[in-house]
C-alpha cells in the first residue's frame, strides 16, 4: 500500500492550498462569508473547484449543469472557467444560500452565465429533457441530497452528451461509507450509488480521493 493516496495532515493540507491553488479573491470571499454560516461544511474545498474548473477548460466545456447550488462556491469557479457565451443551469430549493451566491456572482461579472433554477431538482431535469435538452451539456456535476443521487444521475446521463463529463460529490462521504454499523439514509445511498456505478459499462471512471470523495465519469460514444 506504500503508494496510496496520502492521508493529509492539516499542515501538508495548508501547504497545498499556498503552492497549488489560485483561487480568485472573489471565490476567497465567497468561502470567507460562507465560513460564517451553519452547514458550511457543505461547501465544495477549493482545490477541488480549482480542478473542476481546469477539467472545463480541458474540455473546452460552454454548457454545465449542477445539482445543488448551496452558495454557489463550485457554481462560480465553474462559470468563471465557461468562455463568455457559456451557460450553467444550477439546481437548489433553498433561497437562503443561494442568495449568499448573486452577490458574488454579480462581483465576478458572471451573473448572465448562470441560470439558478429554485425547486426541486427533478423538475428542472425533467423539463430540461421534455424540452430537447438531452445531449446538450458538456459537464454535470452533483452535489445534493444524496438520496436522490441515483435519479439526478440518470438524468444528467442523458442531459450531458457523448464523451461529456459527470462529476459526483462526496462518494467518499467522510469515510462513513465503510462504516458498518453506520445506516443512515445518505450514507446508505452513497453505497448503493457507488456500487451501481462501478458496474455500469455505459461510461468511463475514476472515483478520486479529493476533497470527500470525487467520482467522475466520462460518457460513452455510442
Ligand atoms: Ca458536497
Amino acid at each position: 500500500m506504500a503508494n496510496q493516496t496520502l492521508d493529509l495532515s492539516d499542515e501538508l493540507y495548508r501547504y497545498l492550498l499556498s503552492v497549488g491553488v489560485r483561487e480568485p479573491d472573489v471565490l476567497m470571499e465567497l468561502r470567507e462569508a460562507t465560513e460564517a454560516e451553519e452547514m458550511s461544511m457543505m461547501r465544495s474545498a477549493p482545490e477541488q473547484g480549482q480542478f473542476m474548473a481546469l477539467l472545463l477548460k480541458l474540455m473546452g466545456a460552454s454548457h454545465v449543469l449542477e445539482i445543488g447550488t448551496f452558495t454557489g462556491y463550485a457554481t462560480l469557479w465553474m462559470a468563471l472557467a465557461l468562455p463568455r457565451d457559456g451557460k450553467l443551469v444550477t439546481c437548489d430549493v433553498s433561497e437562503r444560500w443561494t442568495f449568499i451566491a448573486h452577490r458574488f456572482w454579480e462581483q465576478a461579472g458572471v451573473q448572465g452565465r448562470i441560470h439558478l433554477h429554485l425547486r426541486p431538482a427533478i423538475e428542472t431535469l425533467d423539463e430540461l429533457l421534455e424540452l430537447g435538452g438531452a445531449a446538450s451539456f458538456d459537464f454535470a456535476f452533483i452535489d445534493a441530497d444524496k438520496e436522490n443521487y441515483g435519479t439526478y444521475f440518470e438524468a444528467c446521463l442523458q442531459l450531458v452528451r457523448p464523451g461529456g463529463m459527470i462529476a459526483v460529490d462526496n462518494t467518499l462521504w467522510g469515510g462513513r461509507v465503510v462504516d458498518d454499523a453506520n445506516r443512515e439514509a445518505s450514507t446508505e445511498a452513497i453505497r448503493a450509488f457507488n456500487r451501481k456505478l462501478i458496474d455500469d459499462p455505459r461510461f468511463d471512471l475514476c472515483m478520486l480521493p479529493v476533497a470527500d470523495g470525487l467520482t467522475l465519469v466520462l460518457k460513452n460514444h455510442v
